[in-house]
């Protein structure tokens, strides 16, 4: 087993990292700060290739591997957990299920566009009461003799605050759950969507997050991404690959609050000496780091996984799950290792700890993880 990255991987890690600090981590606080989409430094992230990863260059895409996706989000998130989720949410959740599931006219129509930061992409998949149970599915999409019509609401649509198309996730067949589902290619200025604006959040503020509103939107039968049906597969297939995305993410943000941590520790006295040399703090920065590691092994695992045409679903969870525990707690211990130089509004750490807690809770709850993981260890038959 190879646990090293290529020269090639590295190269770009380093490439990706150098950008994050100097053009990204300058503009974080004021993207939290504002809470508004950061239109113009998603450019300069496409601009990198960075809005496309894996797609191949034929359409525009950086051609790269998966672990170099990863990778990437990891040093982004490092700077600024937003401009990872946003990332993350048009290559894992857009662009790839389209580059999978798309025909040739739907990509030409929209998956260039979507890799160069011509277009932004979203996904509608949550509902009020379709959220952990995704297959509840409300919207309906109701077919007639010029295509579909589409009813219903979404909500927490990350990215659609700008983006130009979602992916909209309607019962083709109601109250068929999992088997009756489509996905549309919708675009955002089709007749009868409403934007509609929602309470502040706590952290990953500027992600654009919307709910959506479906009043008889009509779209074309070529809407389709997959068969009528084929909804559901398409969501599960993108989340796989989205799961990865997040541990990636929630690494870079664990690890930024790591390196706060010890910054302070080195710097900050206490009793006379630098807390550093306490053991009290060794042993939460130890732990940071030893929990941080182990999640990074398995969030390598279910990118090489994914980059080798395998359905990572289980690693994906457990990568999401222990990615996002150790992001947690190591931005709690850094919390508490800067006391009451963390606790102020404006201070990095502050908003690390915000920014962490949604990557607990998007894409599928930690329960759910556990619930995708439990699934595969009990076997198919269950107990
Ligand atoms: C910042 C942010 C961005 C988001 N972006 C998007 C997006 O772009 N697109 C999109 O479609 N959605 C998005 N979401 C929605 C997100 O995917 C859902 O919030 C998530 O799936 C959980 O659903 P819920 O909030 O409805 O909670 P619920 O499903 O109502 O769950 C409530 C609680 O019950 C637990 N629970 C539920 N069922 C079980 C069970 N069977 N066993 C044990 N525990 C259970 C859950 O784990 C959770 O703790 C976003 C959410 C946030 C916060």
């Amino acid at each position: 087993m190879i646990l090293d990255l290529t020269d090639d991987q590295k190269a770009f890690q380093t490439h990706i990292a150098e950008f994050a600090r100097t053009r990204i981590a300058p503009a974080a606080a004021v993207i939290d700060e504002r809470g508004v989409f950061p239109r113009e430094l998603v450019k300069e992230v496409a601009a990198r290739g960075l809005l496309g990863v894996t797609i191949p260059a034929a359409w525009g895409g950086a051609g790269r591997d998966y672990i170099s996706y990863a990778l990437a989000l990891e040093a982004i998130a490092r700077a600024s957990a937003v401009i990872s989720v946003i990332a993350s949410v048009n290559n894992s959740l857009v662009a790839e299920p389209i580059h999978k599931f798309g025909t040739d006219a739907q990509k030409q129509t929209w998956l260039r566009q979507l890799v160069t930061g011509n277009g932004i992409g979203a996904f509608a998949l949550s509902e009020e009461h379709a959220g952990s149970d995704a297959a509840n599915q409300q919207t309906v999409a109701r077919l007639d003799e010029q295509g579909y019509v589409l009813n219903g609401r979404k909500v927490w649509v990350a990215n659609a605050e700008a983006a130009t198309v979602a992916i909209v996730f309607a019962a083709t067949q109601p109250g068929s759950r999992g088997r009756g589902i489509g996905a549309f290619l919708v675009p955002l200025d089709t007749p009868g969507i409403k934007r509609l604006a929602t309470p502040d959040s706590l952290g990953v503020r500027g992600l654009g997050c919307v709910d959506l509103q479906f009043n008889d939107v009509r779209v074309e039968a070529d809407a389709l991404l997959g068969g009528p049906g084929d909804g559901f597969q398409v969501a599960m297939w993108a989340l796989d690959g989205g799961r990865v995305a997040i541990a990636a993410q929630a690494l870079g943000v664990g690890q930024a609050a790591l390196d706060a941590a010890i910054a302070h520790a080195k710097q900050h006295e206490a009793f006379g000496q630098p807390i550093a040399n306490y053991q009290a703090i060794q042993w939460m920065l130890a732990d940071s780091a030893t929990e941080l590691d182990a999640a990074r092994m398995l969030m390598l695992k279910a990118a090489d996984a994914r980059q080798r045409g395998e359905r990572p679903t289980l690693e994906a969870a457990m990568a999401k799950l222990s990615a996002s525990e150790a992001a947690h707690h190591a931005a709690d211990r850094a919390m508490q290792i800067l006391a009451s130089h963390g606790y102020r509004r404006g201070a990095v750490v502050e908003r690390l700890f915000r920014d962490v807690r949604a990557t607990e809770i998007y894409q599928g709850t930690s329960e759910v993880q556990r619930m995708v993981i439990a699934e595969h260890v009990l076997g198919e038959s269950g107990v």
